[in-house]
């Protein structure tokens, strides 16, 4: 399987390529609008074929590429059926499957940043297990859940509830990172995330994401409409 994590430096954002090596069928996840060609090269340079595009949630932040890539390729786009996204032409429920070759990419709910928000956990035959957490868990932090429908008490029971029960060695890759993290372990996070793990309750949670006090994303007027639309109006 081919797993790579790429960046967007102005939005902090992770955009993740999956593909199998055997039959070159291969998925973006959160791909940002303006790295199209940077991801295409690269899905071509590795002797794959776009298949998938994923999106964990309708980001307040930078504008998806999914629109873009589905015009250019033979793509079909993913988005919850709880993001607001009519344009997609799948839109998933917890549960929802997408194979590319052996590899599976299988969608579980985890709102709480946003109600549409989705985590993948991709796994393959002698592959270890992954998570993309999107803006659910990030490595020592979450997403925030004072925009969109964004709801603390949400995000914990996710986190808790889903991503938290999967197995501690699972790696996790978020949707952003702010510090130069790429990478961690649900097993890590549940001891040491400052915000969902082992030193905080439900209540502390709440209180400290409801006191955050942060300005709104500088994007969020453009990116959440255009993302609305597959990243195709704006
Ligand atoms: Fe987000």
């Amino acid at each position: 399987m081919i797993f790579r994590q790429l960046f967007d430096k102005e939005s902090s954002t992770y955009t993740y390529l999956i593909a199998d090596v055997k039959t070159g069928e291969a998925a973006l996840v959160d791909a940002v609008v303006e790295h199209v060609e940077r991801d295409l090269a690269l899905v071509s340079d590795l002797g794959c074929r776009l298949v998938a595009v994923l999106d964990t949630h309708v980001h307040a932040d930078h504008v998806t590429a999914a629109g873009k890539l589905r015009e250019r390729t033979s793509a079909t786009t993913h988005v919850s059926a709880r993001g607001g996204a009519p344009c997609a032409d799948v839109e998933m429920s917890d549960g929802h499957a997408v194979r590319v070759g052996a590899v599976s990419i299988r969608a579980l709910s985890t709102p709480g940043h946003t109600n549409g928000c989705m985590s993948f956990v991709v796994s393959a035959d002698g592959e270890p297990l992954r998570v993309l957490t999107g803006d659910a868990l990030l490595v020592r932090g979450c997403g925030r859940t004072d925009f969109q429908e964004g709801d603390a008490a949400t995000l914990w029971r996710s986190v808790h509830e889903k991503l938290f029960s999967l197995p501690d060695e699972t790696l996790v890759f978020p949707a952003h990172d702010y510090r130069g993290f790429t990478v961690s372990t649900i097993g890590e996070e549940k001891r040491l995330n400052p915000r969902l793990g082992a030193a905080m309750t439900l209540d502390s949670f709440v209180a400290l994401m409801k006191n955050l006090d942060l300005p709104p994303p500088t994007k969020i007027h453009e990116a959440v409409p255009a993302n609305r639309a597959c990243g195709q109006r704006s």
